[in-house]
């Protein structure tokens, strides 16, 4: 659909390059979280860098409103690990129109760009698209159901937004929707049967590292594990552009595959277990359910094209679906309810839509 010369070349060198590569490995990571210098957050950049460090995370965004910390800036921890990053980042904040994560950038997005007079939502979106490019970053649209501002409708037209929050871990943002409104997987649905080429992002949009609770804007709720040659700025920020992640708001995978013809999952259930027995962990309370896990292939608007209940599967791709995506759900009861944690794949499509349709 959008096929382009110029990425069928760089698809071929991309896979000159990964057939030669056996470095890739998974970086654990969060794009979106405030410090101190927004004015509604707890902690200073040190101690919100010390929090991620601590906890083996491998890279952080300190994503501030409209404002950009340089992580030359931030004192790192005095034991500070090899395999621990800071990406340069800032949370575009268009008002009530639109936020998002300016990813890797150089410097300040130009403020013109984070609300333009008169601009509609979409226009705001595709002004911070165009903000981060000019600060050779990307751009993740950021919890679109944060009062249910950015429907399917106001980013399908976007274009070069090929990031958005599916999940994100602040009290406030509606991940699963209302009687009234879609989730944001519904959302991510409806835009992928639509030909939107856009991927799953998991954040945690942490503000308060003091003050402790359920109904408390908290760290370790949401994060990406990406798969990347390398713990660079440039590696990360490119992996997932490209879709090289998932996002999870706490199942591990130790499989996480996709191919044109397959897709083939496989839970860690150690690592789950430890990421589950966290206080930090919020799980998506239902009323009804079935503990253990589940695994999902699901094609156009949302349907489930298979599902298994057990740690892995492997799926073959339908040809008569334009995208197919696998997803976790690990369902624990609490009390007289149940409650899910996820990880979410990336989509592998078939009708030709990815410029890196050759990468994953
Ligand atoms: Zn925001
Ligand atoms: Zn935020």
């Amino acid at each position: 659909m959008r096929t382009n010369p110029r990425y069928l070349i760089l698809s071929f060198f991309g896979i000159l390059f990964f057939t030669g590569c056996t470095s890739k490995q998974w970086y654990k990571g969060n794009t979106h979280v405030h410090t101190l210098l927004c004015g509604h957050a707890d902690s200073s950049p040190e101690a919100v860098t010390a929090w991620y460090h601590e906890r083996g995370y491998n890279f952080l965004c300190l994503s501030e409103h409209n404002q950009f910390i340089d992580p030359a800036s931030v004192t790192m921890p005095a034991n500070k690990r090899d395999d621990f990053i800071l990406i340069p980042a800032e949370e575009v904040t268009g008002g009530s129109m639109a936020h998002s994560t300016a990813l890797n950038i150089d410097g300040i997005v130009d403020p013109r760009l984070v609300h333009p007079s008169g601009a509609n939502k979409t226009q705001v979106i595709q002004a911070h698209v165009h903000g981060a490019e000019q600060q050779n970053g990307h751009s993740i649209l950021n919890h679109p159901n944060f009062h249910y501002r950015n429907s399917a409708e106001d980013i399908r037209p976007v274009e070069g937004l090929h990031l958005f929050e599916l999940h994100n871990g602040h009290p406030a943002v509606n991940n699963f929707g209302d009687h009234e409104h879609d989730s944001v997987e519904e959302i991510w649905d409806d835009l992928l049967t639509d030909g939107m080429l856009i991927y799953g992002v998991s954040s945690d949009d942490a503000h308060h590292f003091k003050d402790l609770g359920p109904d408390r804007s908290n760290p370790g709720r949401g994060w990406v594990m990406v798969e990347a040659d390398s713990l660079t700025p440039d590696a990360i920020s490119e992996a997932m552009y490209r879709g090289r992640f998932y996002a999870t708001s706490g199942v591990v995978l130790s499989v996480a595959d996709r191919n044109e013809n397959r897709v083939s999952v496989k839970v860690n259930e150690s690592a789950t277990e430890r990421e589950l027995s966290s206080s930090f962990v919020v799980g998506h309370k239902v009323a009804e359910g079935e503990s253990g896990y589940l695994i999902q292939l699901i094609g156009e608007r949302g349907a489930i094209l298979e599902e298994v209940r057990g740690t892995k599967a492997t799926f073959a791709v339908p040809s008569d679906s334009g995208y197919v995506r696998a997803k976790v759900t690990y369902t624990r009861s609490v009390e007289d309810e149940y409650e899910n944690f996820y990880a979410w794949m990336q989509p592998v499509f078939t009708d030709g839509r990815s410029h890196f349709d050759k990468e994953y």
